[in-house]
């Protein structure tokens, strides 16, 4: 009912679908996600999932402009492998560690602050690459307001570096090129804007618009002029946040720690987050028992784009999951609770699916009553004839359903079907695509080929008597 309301189509075209796919559905009932997908292009739509805790998302209430405040930017820096990510991190931590503060930034926790000698802050998020990067945007977290792309300047333009300049752009993030290594005797800076300016990233000092910085991570050479660079661009998106109200923002990592339990760092991304202030993230919650900075210090408080350590949490949310702090330990229980269930509901549905071996183990130790089954073959008479014979194997305990069965090649849909529905694949005189092959590989979908019906008739029994010898 609910995917007919949304494709505006009447409910009964929609069990119709799903009943020439072979799954018998009441109006009411809920769509497993492939079946979804299957039905939903059908009628000519694209599906996208959302996760569980955005489904079951918090809306807070919007922030009257008056209480807005400017807020530090947060910064990724992304590029390709070796080209100097972790050392420019490593020297923005070790150079500006506010006055006074002896010992700098003991701990890794996947965030820091620093602040620069005219007082200004920059957050930077620590994350290894633009994996994280897509990852947290993939489960809807927009963390990052500016994005540092390094490029070797002694290397080249690598794809990883394409790749991290179109996730920044899909994003809408902000570019600043920091050209690295400009120490080294074969550096060519010009060379890299050269390349940048061939794929359309023109920067400044050729006449374009993007900010670009020579620097040496290793030497501490431009570090300050590329931040400068970085806060101008974040000027110019007016970055604020209300810090007096209750916290909320994303989780940036989090980990079992064998003396304090669960730790979660959190990046606020509005209010400020408070020692004993109850915390839901993603599936999880707790009251926080205690909050760090990066220089392992306890802090009682963290406002917004400040990352802090924190403990007290029941389990360790996904880095791009979402926090809320909450009113009740009750509430945020119930919700736990319930982002907890769909999210199971969605694992199910992707978990690795049985293999006629599996089938005939679980048969054999007596946990099976139904055996799911989809026949594509060559010609319409053997379709017909190998579904009665496979039917026909059902006995008192177990239940053989053919759920689909049709002319054709295996196709890719064929394979989600049967993904989606426990089933294994029995082809006749037909083969899979190439595209059904790769999907049934990725989702551990079992495609059998025969070309002699007994044969087939034959597996699937010995499979059903729990006697399947493994296929080799
Ligand atoms: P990542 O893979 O992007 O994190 O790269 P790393 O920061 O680990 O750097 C890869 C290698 O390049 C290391 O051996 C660094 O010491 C070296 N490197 C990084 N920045 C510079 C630099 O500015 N100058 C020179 N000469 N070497 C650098």
């Amino acid at each position: 009912n609910d995917l007919a309301n949304m494709m505006d189509v009447p409910v009964t075209s929609v069990i119709a679908t799903c009943m020439n796919l072979g799954v018998m559905v009441a109006i009411n009932q809920r769509l497993d996600a492939e079946t979804i997908n299957i039905v939903a292009d059908e009628f000519g739509f694209k599906t996208k999932f959302v996760s569980a805790d955005v489904i079951e998302a918090i809306t807070e209430e919007e922030d009257d402009p008056s209480d807005l405040q400017p807020r530090p930017p947060i910064v990724t820096v992304m590029g390709h492998v070796d080209h100097g990510k972790t050392s420019l991190l490593d020297s923005i931590r070790n150079t500006n560690v506010i006055e006074g503060e002896a010992g700098g930034i003991t701990q890794h926790i996947g965030a820091y602050n620093v602040k620069l000698p005219d007082g200004r802050k920059i957050t930077f998020l620590d994350t290894p690459g633009h994996e994280a990067f897509t990852a947290m945007r993939a489960r809807g977290a927009k963390m990052t307001d500016v994005a540092i792309i390094i490029v070797a300047a002694d290397d080249n333009v690598m794809p990883q570096t394409i790749e991290a300049i179109n996730h920044a752009g899909a994003a809408g993030v902000p570019i600043v090129f920091a050209i690295n290594k400009i120490d080294k005797p074969g550096a060519n800076p010009e060379k890299i804007k050269e390349r940048l300016a061939e794929m359309n990233y023109l920067v400044e000092d050729w006449g374009g618009k993007y900010q670009s910085q020579e620097i040496s991570a290793k030497k501490g050479i431009g570090i300050n002029e590329l931040l400068e660079k970085v806060l101008l661009e974040a000027d110019l998106l007016d970055l604020k946040a209300n810090p007096n109200r209750k916290a909320s923002g994303s989780i940036v990592e989090s980990s079992l720690d064998k003396g304090r339990g669960y730790v979660a760092t959190v990046m606020v991304q509005n209010g400020t987050l408070r020692q004993g202030d109850v915390l839901l993230a993603g599936t999880y919650y707790g009251r926080v028992k205690a909050m760090f900075n990066e220089r392992n210090q306890k802090i009682t408080e963290a406002g917004p784009s400040e990352p802090a350590l924190v403990l007290g949490l029941n389990g360790a949310p996904q880095a791009g999951d979402t926090f809320n702090v909450m009113d009740s330990d009750q509430e945020a229980r119930n919700i736990a609770a319930r982002r907890e269930q769909l999210q199971r509901e969605q694992s199910l549905r992707t978990q690795k699916m049985l293999t006629l071996d599996d089938i005939g183990r679980r048969i054999a130790i007596g946990n099976f009553q139904q055996l799911n089954i989809i026949v594509k073959g060559d010609v319409d008479g053997s379709v017909e004839a190998l579904s009665d014979s496979l039917i026909r194997l059902s006995t008192e305990e177990i239940q053989v359903n053919v759920i689909h069965k049709a002319v054709g090649q295996i196709s890719e849909s064929d394979v989600t079907l049967a993904a989606a529905s426990d089933a294994v694949i029995i082809g006749f005189q037909v083969r899979p695509s190439l595209g059904a092959r790769r999907e049934a590989e990725k989702q551990g979908v079992d495609i059998r080929l025969y070309s002699i019906i007994y044969d087939a008739i034959e597996e699937v029994k010995a499979a059903m008597e729990g006697m399947l010898s493994p296929e080799i």
